[in-house]
């Protein structure tokens, strides 16, 4: 994969009160490309997302999208320019059902319909589930409406945090497909994982954090050629 820039962020800080979380984080994302942030528990990964979300305090730092100057923009506007956000934990509207959850995607971006049908066409679970509560799907299928509403967007961007994290073989083989067709339409997707074996499969780079900064970049060709690299980082699996 790997066409031109969607999304340049350069030197992107963040804050929890006066404790710095994020330092001068800097990345290029680009179309039809996957890159995986790994790192150790509280590397700063899930900050990296929210700091080019905006919903953490970040006073420095140039978020460029297509282009487009963003870093000024309020946290309710990124979402409306086509970044969409996957957190960890999923978000959902547990009392609401699958359909007006999905809904909810739809709203911030009107563009959606066709993010929608792709999403239902990918998990066709949903579809059967619409008008059942969110909180009474599997994790599996909660993680699937996450992304399924992320895709309401239409998004440029997708940021997905750790999606695979606790689920069963047949829901993470779910989720790697979803982020496979996002990469072949042309998203540039950014994916925090913890498990070097969950990216493997799926990443065109990967970037490493420590300490709230990237510490090293690999190509995934030098990585499948020598998983061992990988060592230094992270623990394998
Ligand atoms: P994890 O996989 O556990 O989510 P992570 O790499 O995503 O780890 P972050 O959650 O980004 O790491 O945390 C980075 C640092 O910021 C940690 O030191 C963490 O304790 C701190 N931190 C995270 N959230 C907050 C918060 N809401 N208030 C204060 N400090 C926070």
């Amino acid at each position: 994969g790997g066409c031109a820039t969607v999304l340049s962020i350069r030197g992107l800080d963040a804050f929890y009160g006066a404790a710095q979380a994020l330092r001068d984080f800097s990345v290029e994302l680009r179309g039809g490309e996957v890159l995986c942030l790994l790192g150790r528990n509280g590397a700063g990964k899930t900050t990296a997302l929210k700091a080019i979300m905006g919903t953490v305090h970040r006073p420095h730092g140039r978020l460029v999208l297509d282009g487009r100057d963003i870093s000024g923009l309020a946290p309710e506007a990124v979402p409306r320019e086509g970044i969409a956000h996957v957190p960890q934990g999923r978000r959902l509207f547990s009392d609401l059902t699958v359909a007006e959850n999905l809904q909810i995607g739809l709203n911030v971006r009107p563009v959606g319909r066709r993010g929608l049908s792709t999403a239902l066409a990918l998990f066709p679970v949903l579809a059967e589930r619409m008008s059942q509560r969110a909180g009474t799907l599997s994790g599996g299928e909660q993680t699937m409406l996450s992304i399924a509403r992320a895709m309401c967007l239409d998004p440029k961007v997708i940021l997905l945090d750790e999606p695979t994290e606790g689920l069963m073989p047949a829901a993470i083989a779910r989720i790697r497909e979803a982020v496979a067709q996002l990469r072949a339409a042309g998203v540039a997707v950014l994916l925090v994982e913890q498990r070097v074996d969950a990216v493997l499969p799926v990443a065109d780079r990967v970037a490493f954090m420590e300490n709230g900064t990237i510490r090293a970049r690999l190509d995934i060709a030098e990585v499948r050629a020598d998983p061992s690299v990988l060592n230094r980082y992270v623990g394998l699996g």
